[in-house]
């Protein structure tokens, strides 16, 4: 066997590898959790010695090296100004720099944290596409098709492909006569790009505040959102957040899609933002109706000139590859128990919907472990 974590995969690396029992897709916490509970159930990476009779997965990660999302973070978003990050399961972050870019130290942990747990990640492994093998009998195992045409079998799949490389872009009028700078979210990298411009940030969310406040201390800003913001003033406590996944959990339920997070948390007044509020810069204008050339104007008559226009809009499931297997139901969303899909019992969603924080994937992570072991024990024998 030609092809392990630590070495550079061998393009038939993963045909080598046959059919492995758990194909899990994505390598950010709720991936790793969902790899770190398999382990601990006894599964092995197909290259190893001993798997021969034993239960096989591997990880999947479309990324050049560990991090999952984080890696692109933007570099101000430190320790002491991401919301927090939990350990994954079985190994203590580390005592970090609060002053340290989230976009290092997560990584960097990451990275630690597939090595000491073993885990057998194949990376750059993109996947495509994920299909039965045997269009009429929904328990064959699932053919994954990766960016490089490598394709491999697995009996089950644990998605963990969060939502970082689904950046969401709404439509306005006039959107492609804009003569400055339109970037997502995704794209930002520091406020200094906008220095002395004049930026329209979009969106009510919590990268939305936090990217208007920071880029108001070095450019002048107008802030545009659909709805009126929700602010919360008091603690986000644990009950809070407790009531905020409770009403996710009901909608993924119910086939809807999850939503946003904001729309059940509320923004949250920090520091920074009361700071920016005392600046006048949480001034929240309603949405424009078309962007000109020069900016954007409302159909009231009224313009403001732009140099930016920064969508913060969010993020969607990236779930593209799994289109075949038609997992969506009339509501958009896909109809879930747990981490399961319940049309679809081949294949758990981690870090969807109600799961999408570092904490929820962390139990997603062990959910989706237990409902894989659970699907293998109830295979015929012949099957396996
Ligand atoms: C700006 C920002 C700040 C946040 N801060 C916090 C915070 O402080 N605390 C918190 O709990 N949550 C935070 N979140 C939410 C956060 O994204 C999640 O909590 C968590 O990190 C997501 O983990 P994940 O494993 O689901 O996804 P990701 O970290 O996005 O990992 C998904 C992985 O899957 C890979 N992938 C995607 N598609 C494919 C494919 N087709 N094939 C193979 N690989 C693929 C990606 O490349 C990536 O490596 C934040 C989100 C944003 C946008």
């Amino acid at each position: 066997m030609t092809l392990s974590p630590t070495t550079a995969p061998d393009p038939r690396g993963l045909d080598d590898a046959g059919t492995v029992d758990v194909a899990v897709v994505g390598a950010g916490q709720a991936g790793l959790s969902a790899a770190w509970h398999l382990r601990r159930r006894g599964f092995v990476a197909p290259w190893e010695p001993a798997a021969a009779g034993r239960r096989t997965f591997v990880v999947l990660d479309g990324e050049d090296g560990p991090g999952g999302a984080w890696r692109h973070r933007w570099k101000s978003l430190r320790m002491a100004t991401v919301n927090k990050v939990h350990d994954p399961p079985g190994m203590a972050l580390p005592t970090v720099d609060p002053a340290e870019p989230s976009r290092d130290a997560v990584p960097r942990y990451y990275a630690a944290y597939e090595r000491e747990a073993d885990l057998p990640v194949v990376r750059p492994a993109r996947v495509t596409r994920v299909e039965s093998s045997r269009p009429d009998d929904g328990a064959s195992p699932l053919r994954v098709t990766l960016a490089d045409g490598r394709t491999l079998l697995a009996r089950t799949l644990v998605n963990a492909t969060g939502t970082w490389t689904k950046p969401f872009w709404p439509y306005y009028p006039g959107q492609e006569t804009f003569l400055g700078r339109q970037l997502h979210t995704a794209d930002y990298v520091r406020a200094e790009d906008f220095a002395g411009q004049h930026v329209v940030v979009v969106g009510g969310g919590i990268s939305a505040v936090q990217l208007l406040a920071e880029i108001s201390e070095v450019a002048t800003t107008t802030w545009v959102t659909r709805r009126e913001p929700v602010w919360r003033d008091d603690e986000f406590t644990q009950r809070a957040g407790h009531d905020a996944v409770a009403l996710v959990d009901e909608r993924v339920r119910a086939g809807l899609p999850p939503g946003s997070v904001v729309s059940v948390t509320g923004l949250i007044l920090t520091p920074a933002l009361r700071a920016a509020a005392a600046r006048g810069v949480l001034v929240r204008r309603p949405m424009f109706d078309r962007i000109t050339p020069d900016g954007v104007a409302w159909a009231d008559g009224t313009e403001q000139h732009a140099d930016a226009i920064l969508w913060a809009t969010g993020f969607r499931a990236a779930l593209d590859h799994l289109a075949p297997l038609h997992l969506r139901g009339p509501g958009g969303g896909i109809v879930m128990d747990g981490t399961r899909v319940v049309g679809e019992p081949r294949v758990q969603l981690v870090g969807y919907g109600p799961s999408a924080s570092t904490i929820g994937a962390n139990r997603a992570g062990r959910d989706a472990a237990r409902e894989v072991s659970r699907y293998l024990d109830a295979l015929p024998a012949p099957a396996k």
